[in-house]
């Protein structure tokens, strides 16, 4: 058993580890850059070490800076939250090689999941539905017409080694395909000094629909359904539910076994997302992340289960405590993204909070390190609070987030809170009936005019 975890994370997820850890009596290690000296997660952890000035490439990106303050603090396993180095599979050999624990998946399956013709190819062999495209890279303009012509336009051209949301292009017919195709490999080259792609079927009005597993490190895994991020801007999500409003238990069950098979068959350890497409009732993988993502809550709320301390249980060679049969949805949540942003056009708003007040009451849940006169940091991403509501069914979740968000107050910069209140009011929003296109039309016709 671990008696100290150090956590290689700053803001709401660095507090969402430590308050699991707390609970399961390990003492913590939060890091933390100059910029971060008074920061939430410093005051909260039973330890704290400085690994240096604020860019997060000489910080909280630093793996000796990381690794030492391990060794200082005697912590005896990392966990990375999501982003920064949760997804490096470098990093989490140099840990090993240290003797301490990557409390996450191994760096071989990070590596195999973060080269996408490899993720797909993997995905496929393991019966994961992918969408129909090319066989790995497509060498020249002749090949991908030829693709283009046997899975039929649209299609989508992206690259190897893509990510962000970069490096696609569109073909909507025959005639587009030279066009399309040049470009993502101009642009692929220029963004990831490769400018290898591969072609895939574009789905025109698809829903983003990522599916949780969990795995033993011992052949055990289960999944834990579905979560609906099909609101996106600029390929980010901003609010996410759970179950799907559009996914029949029958379907949520399918699904469900066979990415919890997939999963088991390679012995994958700890939280994963598989993230698919889905359109006409049809699941089409597109990739799979090997880590908590930020969305989870909504995900622990309808189950009753905190992941993290899963996590924790698995690294340190214990049992998951619970079972497929023991999972069961219990009603409805939503999480939104409160971001330090200014509308109409998302800029990032760092500053001083003068006055913030959290919203409470049934069913609601405030994942945030805010506090009354803390003062953002502009180095960082600017997500500052997630809202989780959870309802008995979807209507209440939507009432009581509505409620939720006239509670809260976070005064003296720009957030997205007017954005949650409005799309409220929205009937595509309240049905359910929304896809990965409609936030982005949405906002084109009420905000950014
Ligand atoms: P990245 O790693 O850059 O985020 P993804 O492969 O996850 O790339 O795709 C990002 C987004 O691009 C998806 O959420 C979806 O909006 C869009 N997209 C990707 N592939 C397709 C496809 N085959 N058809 C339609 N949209 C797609």
């Amino acid at each position: 058993m671990f008696d100290k975890i150090l956590i290689a994370n700053r803001g709401e997820i660095a507090l969402r580890v430590i308050r699991a850890a707390r609970e399961m009596g390990i003492a913590t290690v939060a890091v933390h850059s100059t910029a971060d000296a008074d920061a939430m997660h410093v005051r909260m952890a039973d330890e704290s070490v400085c690994i240096g000035p604020p860019p997060s490439a000489q910080s909280y990106l630093s793996v000796p800076a990381i690794i030492s303050a391990c060794e200082i603090s005697g912590a005896q396993a990392i966990h990375p939250g999501y982003g920064f180095l949760s997804e490096n599979a470098q990093f989490v050999q140099i840990v090993e090689d240290h003797g301490l624990t990557f409390i996450g998946p191994s760096a071989e399956h990070i590596r195999i999941m973060g080269d996408k013709i490899t993720a797909k190819e993997t995905a496929k062999a393991l019966g994961i539905p992918v969408v129909p495209g090319s066989d790995g890279a497509v060498p020249d303009l002749d090949a991908a017409r030829r693709i283009g012509a046997e899975i039929g336009y649209p299609v989508i051209i992206k690259a190897t080694a893509g990510g962000g949301g970069r490096g696609m292009k569109v073909a909507r017919n025959a005639d587009e395909m030279e066009h399309a195709f040049r470009t993502a490999r101009s642009e692929a080259k220029a963004a990831f000094g490769n400018d290898e792609v591969y072609i895939e079927k574009y789905l025109t009005t698809p829903r983003h629909i990522e599916l949780q597993v969990f795995g033993d490190g011992k052949g055990g895994a289960v999944h834990l359904g579905e979560r609906d991020c099909s609101l996106q801007r600029r390929h980010q999500k901003v609010f996410e539910e759970a179950p799907g409003p559009c996914i029949p238990p029958k379907e949520r069950d399918r699904i469900g076994r066979i990415c919890a098979d997939a999963v088991a068959r390679i012995n994958y350890i700890g939280a994963g997302t598989i993230e698919f497409l889905y359109e006409n009732g049809a699941f089409y993988f597109i990739e799979m992340n090997t880590r908590l993502q930020v969305e989870h809550p909504v995900t622990e709320t309808i189950f009753g289960v905190d992941l993290v301390r899963e996590q924790i249980r698995v690294a340190e060679g214990l049992a998951m405590s619970f079972t497929q049969d023991d999972l069961e949805i219990n009603g409805h949540a939503i999480e939104v993204r409160i971001n330090a942003e200014r509308l109409p056009d998302f800029t990032p708003c760092p500053g001083r909070i003068t006055h913030f007040h959290a919203p409470g009451g049934l069913g609601v849940r405030m994942d945030s390190a805010l506090y009354d006169g803390y003062a953002i940091p502009p180095y960082y991403d600017s997500l500052i609070g997630k809202l989780i509501v959870h309802g008995r069914d979807r209507p209440e979740a939507l009432a009581r987030l509505n409620r939720a968000l006239g509670e809260l107050i976070v005064d003296g910069i720009d957030t997205t809170i007017p954005l949650f209140r409005a799309l409220l009011a929205e009937p595509d929003i309240q049905n359910g009936t929304y896809n990965i296109h409609w936030l982005e039309r949405w906002l084109d016709e009420n905000l950014q005019k």
